[in-house]
């Protein structure tokens, strides 16, 4: 028996048929496409990091239940007192413990489309269907769609990215709660974006006995650490954390979060530059012809391009050593669209020349 053979057999087929997720190499570009935060700390800031990692003790496991970073997260993501919090390897692992303890053949994982892709890969990991209800053209809810196919399928847990990604836009407040009240099962409001909006559920949690909140410090400046938390009733928190891997956070991951948002206001002051970053990138979108910049309340901006440019236009775009995220391949909306990360002013204007070079090349084939 051939070692391919093997695979094929024992390897379950939705998992062979899948592909892996695929991170492009960065190295040379100026790197637009991930939604990191681009802006380092300030040089005594690192110091005190560093001298405070000296006395992590590597050869110990973590806190399990991480209980300082804990209590310091629910001072900066202000989670109300009456609710219960579970950290997670990253906001993804968030999604794969929900996903496994309430997994069974009948049941599904709703979204909208287009929206964050692991929800779709995780379902497809637990085993779970995944339904996804498009959005309108201009990336609003469709309602009586949204309501239909929950009388339908009444899913087990329903995501809503809030602001969504990748098409930045926040849905309407209102709409969400109609989504809360129609649903029997969960709704997890994922506010990986929360630090660029000026919306959030957190305060809401407790009114609504399905609703949980989820939010990630990868957005706001930590993305290496792979941290993130879910918020909302024990009853819920209580049943997932029994999925968690044990020391799912580990020390560096513990101590350093801990030490970055006891300096908050470093952090706080990175979004405010991005928020006014991102008006700058839009007003210069909205200026170019060839390229139509749809609405953010994120830290990227989503735009069109005229039909069948984008390949062209992201490949362009790289051979000037700019890294930015085609989603032409992912078709329907995404058709003719690319997605720009929101970087420092000074990437944001290589990206802008880069562009207006790259869109006079295109017009000129
Ligand atoms: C980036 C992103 C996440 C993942 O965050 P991690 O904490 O880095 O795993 C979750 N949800 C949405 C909508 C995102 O865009």
């Amino acid at each position: 028996m051939s070692i391919e053979s093997r695979v094929k057999h024992w390897i379950r087929s939705d998992i062979r048929a899948m592909h892996a997720y695929h991170v492009p190499d960065p190295s040379g570009y100026i790197k637009l496409d991930a939604m990191e935060n681009p802006y380092t700390w300030p040089e005594e800031m690192v110091e005190e990091w560093t001298t405070l990692l000296r006395d992590v003790s590597l050869n110990r496991y973590p806190d399990p239940h991480a209980s300082q970073l804990k209590s310091r997260l629910r001072e900066a993501m202000q989670i109300p007192e009456d609710q219960d919090v579970i950290l997670g390897n990253g906001s993804d692992e968030l999604i794969q413990m929900i996903a496994f303890a309430m997994r069974s053949p009948s049941r599904a994982i709703m979204a909208p489309a287009p929206s964050f892709v692991m929800y779709d890969m995780i379902a497809t990991f637990a085993g779970m269907d995944y339904e996804a209800v498009p959005l309108r053209q201009d990336f609003t809810l469709d309602m009586p769609a949204m309501l239909e196919r929950i009388q339908e399928y009444q899913p087990a847990v329903i995501f809503l990215a809030y602001p969504n990604n990748p098409t930045g836009n926040l849905f309407k407040e209102s709409e969400v709660v109609e989504i809360l009240n129609a649903a029997e099962g969960l709704v997890v409001v994922d506010e990986a974006y929360h630090a660029f909006a000026g919306s959030s559920f957190m305060h809401k949690l407790g009114e609504y006995e399905n609703l949980l909140v989820m939010r990630t410090v990868s957005k706001m400046g930590l993305a290496g650490l792979r941290l993130g938390l879910l918020a909302g009733p024990h009853q819920w928190l209580a049943e997932f954390d029994k999925v968690r891997l044990p020391y799912n956070i580990n020390v560096l991951t513990q101590a350093s979060a801990d030490f970055a948002l006891k300096h908050r206001q470093v952090l706080d002051q990175q979004t405010d530059e991005l928020v006014e970053n991102r008006g700058l990138l839009m007003q210069a979108l909205k200026n170019l012809h060839g390229v139509e910049p749809y609405p953010s309340d994120a830290n990227f901006i989503l735009f069109k391009t005229h039909p069948g440019k984008a390949d062209l236009i992201f490949e362009g775009l790289k051979e000037r050593k700019v890294l930015i995220k085609n989603l032409n391949k992912a078709g329907g909306a995404l058709k003719d669209c690319l997605r720009v990360t929101v970087g420092m002013k000074e990437e944001n204007l290589a990206f802008m020349d880069a562009l207006r070079e790259t869109l006079g090349w295109v017009e000129h084939r």
